[in-house]
């Protein structure tokens, strides 16, 4: 076993004590098909996940799936005493979680100081107005604000999650709120195009017509010009899309559903940035491109199905495109062979 990982130990509590129904959320159905959660059973998996760590790992619990903080209070303390014993002893190096922006206040988050929580992740999804309503979020982007303000006043690490593509988004807003989210200097993001899942109120509303989600290239376009925009800030981004398991394969109806969603969208910001190079270059069509990079940058580089190859050829007239792997460069660099 390797020592000094980072571990998270993750206990699902889904849609637990959540009174809303969002519409893309299945949470609700995903619960009434699993053996609900219990802090007995949070223990008891605890106790097992500890058993498979060692001293030496960094540990992490995490209580994630719903909106911790909108269990009833009692019972979210239970599972908070279930986690205690390993922060109490140096075995876990913390708590997150995550939650709604009007799940918190006050006294709940002293509660959670107590009990060693360090990271409060957010549902946010938009700062629209509007987006937020057609996606009956049930809360206000004002929430949002007085939320992250509350989590930061308590000295917790704050995440915030969104997502694109809902109901009544469109790129600019989406652009617009990660200018938002930035302002928020949240110290981590991520990143969900919004998926049509089974069970849920978006897909009655996909069936009748009335909702398209975006398509898969769409979707990698949109967090292709957002993703930057965080990067620049220097906030981290924790995940892009909906982590695959064959759970959410099964449950996926329709929209840009991909496997590795992620990696679409990296491969797209460095097409990007090689459209811009070449445009510095001024090539001549007909000539001939050769394009450095790190071994671990070269299928971003060319792209899944060789698209990026592909599209820079015809965009610029190229005889061809030679992709070599030199370790001494960055990201890329080109040369034209003539
Ligand atoms: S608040 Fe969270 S858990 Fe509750 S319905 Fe919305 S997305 Fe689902």
């Amino acid at each position: 076993m390797g020592r000094n990982r980072h571990v998270n130990i993750p206990v699902f509590v889904p849609h637990m004590g959540c009174p809303h129904a969002c519409i893309f959320c299945d949470q609700k159905r995903i619960s009434g098909s699993l053996d609900p959660q219990t802090p007995e059973k949070a223990r008891t998996l605890l106790e097992e996940s500890f058993s498979t760590v060692s001293r030496d790992d960094h540990v992490e619990i995490a209580f994630f799936g719903g909106s911790f903080t909108a269990i009833p209070e009692k019972e979210m303390i239970s599972y908070l005493e279930a986690a205690k014993p390993y922060i109490d002893e140096g075995r876990a190096e913390g708590i997150r979680l995550s939650t709604r922006p009007d799940a918190i206040d006050h006294h709940v988050l002293s509660i959670l100081r107590d009990y060693g929580v360090k990271v409060i992740e957010l549902g946010v999804q938009s700062l629209d107005p509007d987006v937020l309503a057609k996606s009956q979020r049930g809360h206000s982007v004002e929430d949002v604000f007085a939320a992250c303000a509350l989590v930061r006043e308590y000295g917790f690490s704050l995440g915030i999650q969104t997502m694109l593509g809902l109901p009544g988004d469109s790129l600019e807003k989406s652009l617009e709120t990660a200018r938002g989210v930035i302002d928020l200097k949240p110290d981590m993001v991520r990143i969900y195009p919004a998926l049509i899942l089974k069970g849920t109120l978006m897909e009655e509303l996909y069936l009748d017509g009335s909702y398209k989600p975006l398509d898969l290239d769409e979707a990698v376009e949109w967090c292709a010009q957002v993703l930057p925009l965080y990067r620049k800030a220097g906030i981290t981004i924790l995940r892009i899309g909906l982590q695959t398991s064959g759970t959410l394969e099964g449950s996926v109806v329709a929209g840009p559903y991909h496997p590795a969603f992620g990696e679409l969208v990296e491969s797209r910001i460095l097409l990007k940035k090689m459209t811009e190079e070449i445009d510095r270059l001024d090539i001549s069509e007909n000539t001939r491109l050769v394009i450095k990079t790190r071994p671990e940058y070269m299928s971003r580089i060319i792209g899944q199905n060789r698209r990026n190859i592909e599209q820079l050829k015809k965009q610029y007239g190229l005889k061809d495109i030679h992709v070599a792997a030199d370790s001494c460069c960055g990201e890329f660099s080109l040369k034209i062979l003539g």
